[in-house]
C-alpha cells in the first residue's frame, strides 16, 4: 500500500474530515508518512470560504509538486467540490474529490497503487476521463455529485485521536440549511446533517476512555445539531446526555449561531463546571442594514441579549465572535457601529474576516462593493479592538484561579515552560516543565504578551494514556 500525508486548510470542522480520512486509511493499511515530501500519496483537504484559501490550496499543490514530481496529489474538501475543474489541470494532481466523494478516497489509494508512474497514462477504468487540456501533464480524474444527496456525517470525524492532539475534536454536525447571502459553504457541503446521539456518546466514551480530558464539539451549524430527526434532538438534550452518560471532564462547543444560545443553554453551561464557558457566536455586522442584506436572521439587538445574559451568569466566559468587514453596501456608519457595538461588551476575542466574493453566492450581486483599501482598514481597526478587548479580559483574569489543560509543547518553546488552555480559552504559561493533558488548578499572577502566568495549586497527575 502507498504511504500518505494529509495536507490539511481550513476551519475545524474540515480538519476533523481530514482526521477521519487519516483513520480511515490507517484502517485500511496505508502508513502515514511523517512529510508531505516522504509520501507516495498526498491528499490535500481544501477550504473555500475566501479566495485567499482558494489561493492557499493552488500555492500549495504547486509548491508539493515541485518539490516532489513523483508524488500523486488527490485534493479533497471544499473547494474540491466548488470548483473540481480549477484544480483537476494542476501539475501532479491525480484525483479531485469533492466533499460529496470524499469517503472514496481509501478506494482510490488503492487504485494509485495499481498506476502507472506518473507522467504515465492514468488508469482508474471506473472513472471518467476528462478532456484533455493542452500541456504536458496528464488531467486528474474529478469525483463529485450533487451534495445535497448526502444525508450522512463522515464516518468517525475525530480531529485529534488520530492526530496526536491534546484536545480532540468530535464533528457532530455537518451542512447547514441557511442561506447567508455571503455564504458559500452550503452549497459544499449540502443540507444540515447530525451524527446520531448514540453515535456522539459513543465516540466521546471512547476518547474519554483513551484518556483525552477535553472534547470540543463542532460542526458547521451546530444549532441545527439533530433537527434531521425525527423526532428532533435537541442539542442541548445532547449535551445533557453526554454529560449524564459518559466521563468526560470538559467538553466545549466550538461555534454557536446567537439565536440557538436560549437561556437554558447558558444556564446548562454555567450549572456544570465540566462545560467550558465559551461561546463563540458568528456576529459578522452589528448593522441591522446589513445584517439584513447578508440574510441573517437576528439583528443587533437580539445578539446583545445573549451576551448579557451570558455576562450577567458567567462573568469570566469567553465570549468571540467572528465578523466580516467589507461587506456590499457596508458604509462608514455601518462600520462604526459594529465598532461601537463589539467596544461596547465584554467580547474577549474577535475573529475578523475580509469579505470575500464566492461564486453562486447572492451577495455577488450586489452594488456598491467596497474597495479594498477600504476593508483593509476597517479589518485593521476592528483587530485593533480585538486586541484591547482581549488584554482586558487577561488583565481581569490576574488573581483568579482556572482550571487549565495542559497542552503539547511546541520544539521551539521554552523547555521550562508548559503551555496550557483555561476553560475561559485563555492561552496559559505554566512556570515547570509538565507533560500534556493534565488538568489542574493554576492560580494567574500576571499577563505576560498575549499568555497569562500562572501556578499549578495542586499535586501534578502521572501523564495518562492521550499524553
Ligand atoms: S449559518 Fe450562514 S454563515 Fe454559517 S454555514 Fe450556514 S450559510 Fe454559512
Amino acid at each position: 500500500m502507498p504511504t500518505f500525508y494529509i495536507e490539511q486548510f481550513g476551519c475545524r470542522a474540515t480538519q476533523a474530515d481530514g482526521a477521519a480520512i487519516e483513520r480511515q486509511l490507517r484502517e485500511q493499511g496505508c502508513q502515514l508518512a511523517s512529510h508531505s515530501h516522504a509520501a507516495d500519496v498526498v491528499v490535500l483537504n481544501t477550504c473555500t470560504v475566501t479566495a485567499a484559501a482558494d489561493t492557499q490550496a493552488r500555492d500549495a499543490i504547486r509548491k508539493l509538486h515541485a518539490a516532489n514530481p513523483s508524488t500523486r496529489i488527490i485534493v479533497t474538501g471544499c473547494y474540491a467540490q466548488r470548483a473540481p475543474e480549477e484544480l483537476a489541470i494542476l501539475p501532479g494532481v491525480s484525483f479531485v474529490v469533492g466533499n460529496s466523494h470524499k469517503p472514496q478516497i481509501p478506494n482510490l489509494l488503492q487504485s494509485i497503487s495499481l498506476m502507472p508512474p506518473v507522467g504515465a497514462q492514468h488508469a482508474a477504468p471506473h472513472l471518467a476521463p476528462l478532456p484533455q487540456i493542452s500541456g504536458s501533464h496528464d488531467i486528474a480524474k474529478i469525483l463529485t455529485g450533487d451534495i445535497f444527496d448526502l444525508s450522512e456525517v463522515l464516518v468517525a470525524p475525530v480531529l485529534g485521536g488520530e492526530g496526536n492532539h491534546t484536545r480532540p475534536t468530535l464533528k457532530i454536525q455537518d451542512g447547514c440549511n441557511a442561506r447567508c447571502s455571503f455564504c458559500v459553504i452550503p452549497f459544499v457541503r449540502g443540507k444540515s446533517r447530525s451524527l446520531p446521539p448514540e453515535k456522539v456518546v459513543a465516540e466521546i466514551q471512547r476518547l474519554a476512555d483513551s484518556g483525552y480530558r477535553e472534547i470540543v464539539l463542532s460542526g458547521i451549524n451546530l444549532g441545527a445539531y439533530g433537527r434531521d430527526f425525527s423526532p428532533r434532538v435537541a442539542f442541548f438534550d445532547l449535551l445533557r446526555r453526554i454529560l449524564d452518560e459518559t466521563p468526560v471532564e470538559r467538553l466545549r462547543v466550538s461555534s454557536i449561531e446567537p439565536l440557538d444560545v436560549s437561556l437554558s443553554f447558558i444556564d446548562l453551561i454555567a450549572s456544570s463546571e465540566r462545560l467550558a464557558p465559551h461561546f463563540h457566536m458568528p456576529l459578522q455586522s452589528a448593522s441591522d442594514r446589513i445584517l439584513a442584506a447578508m440574510h441573517r436572521w437576528y439583528r443587533a439587538e437580539h445578539y446583545a441579549r445573549r451576551v448579557e445574559l451570558i455576562h450577567e451568569r458567567l462573568p469570566h466566559a469567553a465570549i468571540g465572535a467572528d465578523v466580516i468587514t467589507g461587506f456590499p453596501g457596508e458604509t462608514e456608519a455601518d462600520h462604526a457601529a459594529t465598532l461601537r457595538f463589539i467596544a461596547e461588551r465584554p467580547f474577549t476575542y474577535l475573529h475578523v474576516f475580509s469579505y470575500s466574493q464566492r461564486p453562486g453566492t447572492k451577495a455577488v450581486a450586489l452594488p456598491n462593493r467596497v474597495p479594498g483599501s477600504v476593508i483593509k482598514r476597517r479589518a485593521r481597526e476592528l483587530r485593533a479592538l480585538a486586541e484591547t478587548k482581549s488584554a482586558e479580559f487577561r488583565a481581569a483574569q490576574i488573581g483568579r484561579t482556572l482550571r487549565v489543560l495542559t497542552l503539547r509543547r511546541d520544539p521551539k518553546d521554552d523547555p521550562s515552560l508548559t503551555p496550557a488552555l483555561s476553560e475561559n480559552y485563555l492561552s496559559v504559561q505554566l512556570p515547570l516543565r509538565l507533560p500534556p493533558n493534565q488538568l489542574l488548578a493554576a492560580s494567574v499572577t500576571r499577563t505576560e504578551g498575549k499568555n497569562l502566568c500562572a501556578l499549578p495549586l495542586e499535586p501534578v497527575l502521572a501523564a495518562s494514556a492521550a499524553g
